[in-house]
């Protein structure tokens, strides 16, 4: 089956639809049952695609993790009320006091709080590593390493890493891998085939499509998905029946509008590369991005995220830039329909193991569906007023 057929077909069979197209809503706390036999059999399966109760997910539940087990070929998928909360449910299920976690320095700023706040007054002890770093990963390996934890590409300045390579250190060491994986939502690459044991997405971004959903999943491999659903569900963890409902809809035109996304992207990329006051544009799908090789060799395609830093410019130069746009909104988050800008002053400020190269600001765009005609108008419009403004 080709990807635009699976999205299509993932977690539509008979048992989840019946005779309609998608998968009924079905809103449930309480799941209750006849006899002691049913009652055994519910808890034995733990509502592993049985019903068991509301925390551990309906039809509705089932039939979406089906889909994204399909898509990103895990054994299980756990869901989560946003990607924060997966990202905080995986690493809690796999870290204890006086563990040691590897963590990607180029990772998305909350992540970096969760380590900070939660997990270093727990005992659990956070190393940042440069994003570049492949299997030189070895070095920084103790015997209290539990978990390597990777964002590739990094959501905020793009350096694609060596996944295979850091997945082969990491098993040989029987460390557990996690992957953010939001950046190429279930069809951009196989993170299974990569090696990792945990994926993780916000699904809030491309899967929901249309930014008025938070969700967040963490599919696992065989071996790992035990503890992740346990885990995971005594963490109490769990998500609206109602809103898996909008992100299984989501995966049904993700694939074209993922096409869309990255046609109008790559085409303002371009235009901003050629422009004498961009210093660099951070795409992966450019030969001068950070980990482009790998990019290559493991992804299938782009979508409409990238940034890019200007040659020269402060706070006032920035604003200007940014304030007075007519169709980039400005705002966090990605993966809707529309388009969104986001500026940093200080990359620099961020990290803390590795070195940005770039003195200037960076802004990172969110290309949506518009046309890009309208798009590069609005940018050439925000030039001249950052030119007006240095
Ligand atoms: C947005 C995002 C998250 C968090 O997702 P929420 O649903 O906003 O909590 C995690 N990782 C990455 C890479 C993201 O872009």
């Amino acid at each position: 089956m080709k990807k635009n057929t699976h999205l299509i077909q993932a977690g539509r069979g008979k048992k989840w639809v019946g005779q309609a197209v998608n998968p009924p809503v079905v809103r449930a706390s309480t799941i209750t049952f006849d006899t002691m036999a049913e009652l055994a059999h519910a808890s034995q399966h733990k509502g592993n695609r049985v019903p068991f109760y509301g925390r551990r997910g309906t039809a509705t539940h089932f039939a979406f993790q089906e889909a994204m087990c399909e898509l990103e070929g895990g054994a299980g998928c756990a869901l989560y009320p946003c990607g924060a909360a997966a990202v905080s449910g995986a690493l809690l299920s796999f870290l204890q006091s006086g563990d040691h976690l590897l963590m990607v320095d180029s990772v998305y700023e909350p992540t970096r709080a969760l380590c900070e706040k939660i997990l270093r007054p727990m005992g659990i002890d956070t190393e940042y590593y440069d994003p570049m770093l492949g299997a030189g990963i070895v070095e920084l390996i103790r015997p209290s390493t539990k978990v390597i934890f990777l964002e590739s590409p990094g959501s905020l300045t793009m350096e694609v890493q060596d996944v295979p390579a850091i997945c082969n250190i990491a098993q040989q060491h029987g460390i557990v891998t996690i992957l953010d994986n939001t950046w190429a939502s279930p069809i951009l690459c196989r993170p299974f085939e990569m090696g990792v044991d945990i994926s993780i997405q916000a699904a809030t971004k491309y899967i929901v499509g249309h930014s008025d959903v938070m969700l967040g999943t963490a599919s696992a491999n065989e071996k790992h998905w035990p503890q992740l659903r346990e885990h995971s569900y005594v963490l109490g963890y769990c998500a609206s029946a109602d809103d898996v409902y909008q992100a299984s809809r989501g995966l049904r035109t993700l694939g074209i509008r993922l096409q869309q996304h990255e046609h109008n992207a790559l085409q303002i990329a371009r235009w901003l590369a050629d422009r004498p006051d961009v210093e660099t544009v951070r795409h992966p799908a450019f030969s001068s991005n950070p980990g482009h090789e790998a990019f290559k060799r493991d992804f299938s395609g782009s979508n409409g995220l990238f940034s890019f830093a200007l040659k020269q410019g402060g706070a006032k130069a920035v604003a200007a830039f940014v304030e007075g746009m007519q169709y980039f909104k400005m705002g966090f988050s990605w993966g809707g329909y529309e388009s969104l800008i986001s500026p940093t002053l200080n990359v620099q400020k961020l990290r803390t193991a590795s070195q940005w190269p770039h003195q200037g600001p960076l802004i990172r765009l969110h290309i949506g569906l518009e046309d890009p005609d309208d798009l590069i108008a609005d940018l050439t419009q925000a030039f001249a007023r950052y030119q007006a403004a240095l």
